[in-house]
């Protein structure tokens, strides 16, 4: 079987990394995973059962739970032991807690362990997240670091709750990114960092398409160096 690649996309939220790393797997035809949505899942979970405050009940939640991803029309679809927690995972209540969640070690050795376990052998895979690069897929083929600045990534997450009608303030918005965006980086395991060989790209002055372009150089770049096929990208 031909070699595929391994695209990492990191960055902040907001940022543009799921609209990005979507086009840029449909283009390539490559598996697309949304690795926030299975931190998400495990918090959901953890609220459900009421032990936020339990880190080891939690870390037990991320090892045992069946957590599956997948992408259907542009939504990244979550089950968690076969029910379909899609609707449940994006609530203001869990954009709050999940930074919480994401921190634990054990939380992240799980999750971990099971993102790399997603990547098949001769399947070219875009996967998204903060630790992409640096921790699940150090030796990914590419590495890119996306980031904008926070009133920009907080204005397009409010278009985005508008499209889907739930209208949320854009303070509400930027307080949410800005905490998040210091959890995630200060936390002592596989903080938020850009990895010393990925390739940055600052989205806050282009288009999700110049965004898009940029990546897929970097992409056809490390296709041509490593002598793999990528399907036409024009
Ligand atoms: O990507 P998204 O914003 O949905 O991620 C939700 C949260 O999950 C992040 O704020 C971060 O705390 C956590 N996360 C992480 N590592 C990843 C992906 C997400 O810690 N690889």
């Amino acid at each position: 079987m031909s070699k595929k690649l391994i695209v990492a996309i990191d960055g902040p939220a907001g940022s543009g990394k799921s609209t990005s790393a979507k086009i840029i797997a449909q283009k390539l035809n490559y598996l697309y995973i949304d690795t926030g949505a299975m931190y998400r899942a495990v918090t959901f979970l953890a609220i459900k059962q009421g032990i936020m405050d339990n880190p080891e009940a939690i870390v037990n939640v991320a090892e045992n739970s069946d957590i599956r991803l997948k992408y259907v029309n542009g939504v990244t679809q979550v089950f968690v032991d076969g029910i379909d927690i899609t609707k449940n995972i994006r609530t203001h209540e869990l954009n709050d807690k999940v930074s919480s969640v994401s921190k634990i070690a054990g939380v992240r050795k799980a999750l971990v362990k099971k993102q790399r376990m997603l990547k098949n052998e001769g399947e070219g895979i875009v996967m998204e997240g903060r630790d992409i690069g640096t921790v699940v897929f150090p030796d990914a083929d590419v590495k890119i670091f996306l980031t904008a600045l926070l009133d920009k990534r907080a204005e397009r997450r409010a278009k985005e709750y508008e499209k889907k009608g739930t209208g949320v303030p854009v303070h509400t918005i930027k307080d949410n990114l800005s905490k998040r965006d210091a959890l995630d980086s200060s936390r002592d395991t596989n903080p938020l960092i850009k990895a010393n060989d990925a390739f940055e790209v600052d989205s806050s002055k282009i288009s999700i398409e110049e965004q898009v372009e940029l990546i897929l150089q970097r992409v056809k770049k490390a296709a041509v160096e490593k002598g793999i096929e990528i399907l036409s990208t024009e």
